[in-house]
């Protein structure tokens, strides 16, 4: 099996260190990651600058491309340049804070692995519900079982697997449960500050409000203390909205 891992807190953090002692004897384990953190970047992609890529060695652990551009770039550009073919499985993370939520929209560790299934790649992405003291032994072990269960079982065409994971000792972790992406939004906050010339800046901050974590939620199954595993497609319709729409005289 050739894996191809990724993520978006950059080739130097140690979650994608993580990831990869989590499969290294899984398969050939490719290494292509942002150069620089690029967490919130979405589903960004470079197209009116150059990429540079250069291959490094971290630590004597592995080998790999660090991409001065996006994780959505990574995966294309391993895929299509860097790679000799594209790989059996796309992995991103392990993320250092959660993507349960409208975190889903923002995450450029969901991205990469969404570009993934845009290449046809069965992809997953993992993040690990903390900012502060992460347990990366859990997020490793747990990764690494659901990267052996979706080589034996297949991952649904057009669907990657969105999968957070508390940040617990492994034994007090309660098991997988599959859920449905919850319902919440940032209420935005701007610290407006002034630069030596006098000029106003604004430096983005904020607070996660969730507005549904209900059961069967991704959001209430990590607060739960079970590993999260959200299938997500690519196609955004509000097939709800359709029928309604419609009706519009136009
Ligand atoms: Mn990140």
């Amino acid at each position: 099996m050739r894996i191809l891992l990724s993520n978006d807190d950059g080739i130097h953090a140690p979650g994608i260190r993580a990831l990869y002692d989590a499969v290294k004897d899984l398969g050939d384990v490719f290494v292509v990651a942002p150069s620089v953190e690029q967490s919130a970047v979405g589903h960004a992609i470079t197209v009116f600058d150059p990429i540079k890529c250069k291959r490094i060695t971290k630590d004597g652990a592995f080998e790999g491309y660090a991409v001065g551009g996006t994780p959505a770039d990574c995966i294309k550009l391993a895929v299509t340049e860097i790679l000799d073919g594209p790989p059996d499985l796309v992995l991103s993370g392990i993320n250092l804070g959660p993507n349960t939520g409208i975190s889903v929209i923002y995450s450029g560790t969901v991205s990469a692995a969404t570009e993934g299934t845009v290449l046809g790649i069965p992809s997953i992405a993992f993040s690990l519900d903390t900012f502060s003291e992460p347990r990366w032994d859990t997020a490793a072990a747990i990764a690494r079982k659901i990267v052996i269960g979706s080589r034996e079982n297949g991952i649904p065409d057009e669907t990657l697997l969105n999968v957070n994971i508390p940040n617990l000792p492994l034994d007090e972790i309660k098991g997988c449960a599959v859920t449905l992406m919850g319902r919440s939004r940032w209420i935005e906050k701007f610290h407006k500050r002034n630069d030596p010339r006098g000029n106003h800046y604004f430096w983005l901050d904020g607070e996660m409000e969730q507005l549904d974590n209900s059961e069967g939620t991704d959001i209430r199954a990590v607060a739960d203390g079970f590993v999260s595993i959200t299938p997500i497609g690519l196609d955004l319709t509000r097939y709800e909205a359709v029928e309604e729409l419609q009706k519009w005289e136009l």
